[in-house]
């Protein structure tokens, strides 16, 4: 039960996000929403989830790629909820290419909102953490933080950057009542990964479906995607008290990725 909690979640307009917001606010918790999006459909969602859980819902519309709107974004939640409870760090982007051939605006992006926002956003609301003497830090990183694939050097070396950050966090904050830890899934049929998909079919000019089984079989040996709600029960599950001591892991849910 998180009743009388706020949970700040980057990204949450879409995707794993979305259900980890929706997640947290079945368990009782206010929800700060981010991301991008048409704005009336992101106060639809806001209303949705507010009404559906009996929950305080509001969006707080900061560009993860901009130290200086992560700051007025922290500091709103400091001035108008003393701080956040529970901070997921899920907001990512992905580009795909050769390290020759990749765009440096790209790599600049990615390690921009993947890793170094998380520094931010945990920079500023650790403190108040802290003080109330609880709080839960979850990362949402990748099996991309645990293990490589061609064509996706900014990634990876976010992800990974972001699982190395986690295990900082979690050791400054090992004698209080504050853990950090990163959640690493596999594929996850979102926005993000349907563009993948998109690409893949029109490279190798195959139908979608056959794009989609080819994906999973080259590295998901369930041959089934993760669902942005199995993500979210990890999620929910390090936010509970049998979680307490968990401290600076990447816990894959990768359908057996990166046990081969
Ligand atoms: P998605 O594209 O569905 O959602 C991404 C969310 O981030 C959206 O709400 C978008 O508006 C927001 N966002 C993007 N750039 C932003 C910015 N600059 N500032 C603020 N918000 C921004 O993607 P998803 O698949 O749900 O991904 C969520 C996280 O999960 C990412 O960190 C991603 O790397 C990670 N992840 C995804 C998969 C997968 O297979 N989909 C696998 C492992 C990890």
């Amino acid at each position: 039960q998180l009743s009388g909690k706020t949970a700040l979640i980057t990204g949450s307009t879409s995707g794993i996000g979305l259900a980890i917001a929706r997640g947290l606010a079945s368990q009782g918790a206010d929800i700060l929403l981010n991301g991008f999006g048409e704005p009336r459909a992101i106060e639809a969602l806001a209303h949705e989830i507010a009404d559906a859980h009996a929950v305080r819902v509001r969006h707080l519309p900061a560009d993860m790629s901009r130290p200086a709107e992560i700051a007025v974004m922290a500091q709103r939640a400091l001035d108008e909820r003393g701080g956040v409870d529970i901070l997921v760090n899920n907001a990512g982007i992905q580009h795909t290419a050769p390290v020759q051939d990749f765009p440096p605006e790209k790599w600049d992006a990615i390690i921009a909102v993947n890793l170094t926002a998380a520094f931010h956003t945990t920079r500023a609301l650790l403190p108040a953490m802290l003080e109330r003497g609880w709080g839960r830090i979850v990362n949402i990183a990748s099996v991309h933080g645990l293990v490589a694939s061609v064509d996706k050097t900014a990634y990876v070396a976010a992800k990974h950057g972001l699982v190395g950050f986690t295990k900082v966090v979690a050791l400054e904050t090992a004698q209080s009542g504050v853990t950090c830890n990163a959640i690493c899934p596999g594929f996850v049929l979102t926005p993000l990964i349907q563009r993948q998909i998109d690409e893949r079919g029109a490279r190798l000019g195959v139908p979608e479906e056959q794009a989609r089984r080819d994906l999973l079989k080259e590295k998901q040996p369930s041959l089934d995607f993760v669902t942005p709600e199995q993500v979210a029960a990890v999620a929910l599950f390090l936010c509970s008290p049998g979680a307490a001591q968990i401290r600076g892991q990447a816990l894959p849910v990768d359908g057996g990725w990166t046990a081969q």
